[in-house]
């Protein structure tokens, strides 16, 4: 018992001395100091509180759920089963792969484009565009009835961290209104992102070249983050595939594409697993999926209702993942499969709402 509680202590005032020792980086990314160093505190707390073992009347002490779901842009079921994804698959071996669709029911009013924002907000709100109302990239304007996943996290009785690592801002400004009265006036604990807006990051480099930058960028402090951290809640988002999938189509370049995002998923599966490590205690939930297809004509559009367009794929590491022979999954299946993973508590008409269902089987 003393050495389960001694090995993450050690472990965890070696990792709050390396963070106040690096704190101008994260002052430089985190944009909110504060907020990062009280979440720091508590999940020290939490830590030491939640350590693994039994308790005095000899019953298990639950895990402490931990979620990280990674968007990484564009890329067709096709492409990422034909491609070597070395990273991508070492997350299946342990849990699962399978294909899964966006874009809502087809003639139907869940019917939705299959475009970035749309499928983003469909993962996050769990409801199709009908409800979430987000229809294109830009002229933005959410529902903000439809609770996104980070507002349920936040409305939690227990105290919940929160982590978004993005490549585009407007995840957090625009489709989940962070900090926005109409959104729930919550904040995440750890950000990065604003990069691509910021004309010091990077400069010199342009256009799709940038991107991938910010994406690395936006990988290494996510990796960082979970490591140190650990977050209870976390998403990256990376966007490069979809930058070379409109500029180049299908092609070896796309396949390039795909094989160096794969290695930022990697890089991320890596700290989980170092977390694992020194933390028997956490049950991480990793989900790795994509928010559309691509036209089968050329593969460098998207939006329409084709069957490549609307056919996407989740990876994850959960054994309990449901198969795709009991029925076929869609990206609204992603929130209350977290919701269920992370034991939320859902409002009634939050649940009410949603479209999807829990991807875990009993
Ligand atoms: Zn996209």
């Amino acid at each position: 018992m003393i050495k389960t509680l001694m090995r993450p202590w050690v472990f965890f005032v070696s990792l709050q001395l390396q963070v106040l020792a690096g704190l101008h980086r994260f002052r430089a990314y985190a944009r909110l100091p504060v907020p990062v160093l009280l979440s720091m505190g508590v999940l020290m707390a939490q830590v030491t509180v939640a350590d693994p073992g039994t308790s005095d009347d000899g019953v298990e002490v639950n895990k402490t759920p931990k979620t990280l779901f990674v968007i990484v842009d564009g890329i067709p079921a096709d492409v990422i089963e034909r491609v070597n994804t070395p990273g991508i698959d070492a997350i299946a071996s342990k849990g699962s792969y399978q294909r899964a669709y966006v874009g809502g029911e087809l003639g139907m009013p869940t019917e939705s484009p299959t475009v970035s924002a749309v499928g983003y907000m469909s993962l996050l709100t769990g409801t199709w565009s009908n409800k979430h109302n987000v229809r294109a990239n830009y002229g933005i304007e959410p529902n903000y009835a439809f609770w996104d996943i980070f507002r349920v996290a936040k409305h939690q009785a227990k105290v919940v961290s929160t982590g978004l690592f993005s490549t585009w801002t407007d995840n957090r400004t625009i489709l989940m209104g962070d900090g926005l009265e109409a959104a729930g006036g919550y904040k995440f604990d750890f950000v990065a992102d604003g990069y691509e807006k910021d004309p010091a990051f990077a400069p010199g480099v342009e256009d799709v070249e940038r991107i991938q930058a910010v994406d690395l960028q936006v990988t290494t402090l996510a990796a960082k983050t979970l490591l140190e951290s650990a977050p209870d809640l976390s998403w990256v988002y990376l966007q490069h595939t979809d930058d070379i999938g409109h500029r180049d189509g299908d092609g070896p370049s796309m396949d390039l594409a795909v094989r160096w995002i794969d290695a930022r998923v990697s890089e991320l599966w890596s700290a989980v697993q170092a977390r694992g490590q020194h933390f028997a205690n956490e049950d991480w939930l990793v989900i790795v999926t994509t928010d559309h297809g691509r036209s089968s004509s050329t593969g460098k559009g998207h939006g329409g209702q084709s069957d490549r367009e609307r056919t996407i794929w989740i990876a994850s590491n959960s054994p309990r993942m449901v198969s795709p022979a009991e029925r076929s999954a869609a990206i609204v299946d992603i929130y209350p499969t977290i919701v269920e993973h992370m034991r939320f508590e859902l409002p009634d008409q939050i649940a009410a709402q949603l479209e999807g269902q829990s991807l875990l089987s009993q």
